[in-house]
């Protein structure tokens, strides 16, 4: 059944429910910022978008789009690299950002619970002054939500060491897509009282459920916190020197690394000599803990690996200032690449550590004969490899060709023993390519689960699985 388009009736009755028309938005210029998220090519417009304020609302809101069959997509900061957050069939895009409030921080038990459309960083910032610590911190912090990062199951670079957003969901409260609010878990660190509800939400992209209050585990913060930045003349000896890390030093919380090539656009970018410009490639490394004499001691003996795989220098940052020099060419690598190439494809691929090399060699390769450039950095902690892709500014490539690269680039990891998405998701920007990846029947559990919280597809429609309305 085609979806209903949006009518004065419709309008009307969501005013009612939110008892104004003031977070009913309509106007094409603010519309037009939530048809795209920061996936590159992707952009469709909603009908309308919606600030709800309580979960309340939100109920009312999905009970409205069942009855009348409207599709319903949540939406946190909008930094999604699948175009997860694009409307593609219009509708109602359902916009969190009033939705912030921290709901209670819970030092006894070490959780907060929360509402979804909290940025990310701010989340972390209250909680620092308990001298709490929610470790996971995609490189977005400053934008993404804790609804999107939990619809994503978002990592970020301490991964490695403390693992993605799935690790620390206690407990949610969702809105199904008849608009039945279900509560899933507690403030509890154990829990096997039937199937695991909760880890099928996390990650389920806003397909299965709209997270409106969640229940996060917290660690006590880490007191010392030192980063290293170390050049490496080849890409190879920067993984060697990863793996070694990993089984001689398996304290570090994050390995992340940058290409020689990602590293010249950046100092383009910034405008700045970035150390050791001519490196093959820059590892950041991440030590915390609670002693300054053990995290020293760890930090020496990364020092040591480094050197015996031909670091080119090992520069230690120990203060604020010191430590973003480091993080702020890692953080703007996006931007760099938005402003200076033309960014055709952005991806997350994952394969066993010591073939990153091996993965980085093959694109390579294959992308000369299509006169595109691969820009390759990334969590090296966990294998997990941005090769964004991009071609001059000015140049143009159709999209057909774009898909091609893509198709070749998946092929590659996939032969490599890994996968096509490690934590932005299937959305609608891989939706072509999931059968690549996963087998018929898994597809068919999956689509099987959707129509259970789902039944009429309405809930962020036509992303993960291709056909399903
Ligand atoms: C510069 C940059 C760096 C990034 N670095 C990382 C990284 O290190 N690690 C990483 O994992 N990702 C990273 N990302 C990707 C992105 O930031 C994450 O996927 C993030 O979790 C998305 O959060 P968001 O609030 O922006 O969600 P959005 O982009 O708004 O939405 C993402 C998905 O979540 C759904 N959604 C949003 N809110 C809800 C809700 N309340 N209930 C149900 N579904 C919801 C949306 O429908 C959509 O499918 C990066 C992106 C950028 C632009």
């Amino acid at each position: 059944m085609p979806y209903m388009k949006i009518d004065d009736k419709i309008i009307n009755q969501l005013s009612k429910i939110l008892q104004t028309r003031t977070r009913v938005i309509q106007e094409p210029e603010i519309l037009e910022n939530y048809a795209h998220d920061e996936t590159p090519l992707y952009h469709s417009m909603p009908e309308v978008v919606i600030k709800p304020e309580t979960t309340k609302e939100v109920s009312e809101i999905v009970k409205l789009g069942y009855e009348y069959n409207i599709p319903i997509t949540p939406r946190g900061g909008g930094t999604s690299l699948s175009a997860g957050a694009v409307p593609l069939f219009g509708g109602i895009v359902l916009s969190f950002e009033r939705m912030d409030k921290i709901k209670e921080v819970d030092q006894k038990n070490l959780t907060v619970t929360t509402e979804p459309g909290i940025i990310t960083e701010k989340l972390d910032q209250e909680l620092k002054k308990y001298n709490l610590f929610f470790p996971p911190d995609p490189v977005s912090l400053d934008s993404c939500t804790i609804g999107g990062n939990i619809a994503e199951c978002a990592g970020g670079p301490r991964a490695m060491k403390y693992g993605v957003t799935r690790n620390y969901v206690l407990g949610l409260e969702i809105v199904a897509g008849t608009g039945e609010i279900i509560k899933l878990g507690g403030k509890l660190l154990k829990n096997v009282t039937g199937y695991d509800l909760i880890n099928l939400i996390v990650g389920s992209e806003g397909t299965l459920a709209i997270v409106t209050q969640a229940i996060l585990k917290l660690l006590p913060r880490p007191r010392v916190v030192v980063d290293l930045l170390i050049p490496f003349p080849l890409v190879s000896s920067a993984v060697e020197f990863a793996i070694t890390t990993i089984s001689q030093a398996p304290q570090v919380a994050a390995i992340e690394f940058i290409e020689g090539d990602v590293i010249r656009l950046l100092g383009r970018f910034l405008k700045k000599r970035l150390p050791y410009p001519e490196a093959g490639a820059h590892i950041i490394v991440e030590i915390d803990g609670d002693c300054q004499t053990e995290v020293r001691r760890i930090y020496e003996n990364v020092g040591d690996i480094a050197l015996k795989n031909s670091a080119l220098d090992v520069l230690v940052a120990e203060g604020e200032k010191d430590k973003e020099r480091i993080w702020e060419p890692r953080r703007n690598i996006g931007d760099a690449l938005k402003e200076l190439t033309k960014n055709i494809a952005r991806e997350d691929l994952v394969v066993p550590k010591d073939r990153v090399p091996q993965l980085i060699k093959e694109i390579k390769a294959m992308l000369k004969s299509y006169n595109a450039q691969l820009y390759a950095f990334g969590h090296l902690g966990d294998g997990n490899i941005h090769t964004d892709i991009g071609i001059e500014k000015g140049q143009k490539i159709n999209r057909s060709k774009v898909n091609e690269i893509r198709k070749n680039v998946y092929k590659i990891a996939l032969n490599l023993g890994g996968t096509i998405t490690a934590e932005h998701g299937i959305g609608l920007s891989k939706i072509a390519y999931l059968p690549m990846a996963i087998a018929e029947t898994n597809l068919q559990i999956m689509k099987e689960i959707k129509r259970i919280f789902d039944p009429k597809n309405i809930l962020n429609p036509g992303k993960i699985f291709q056909n399903n309305h």
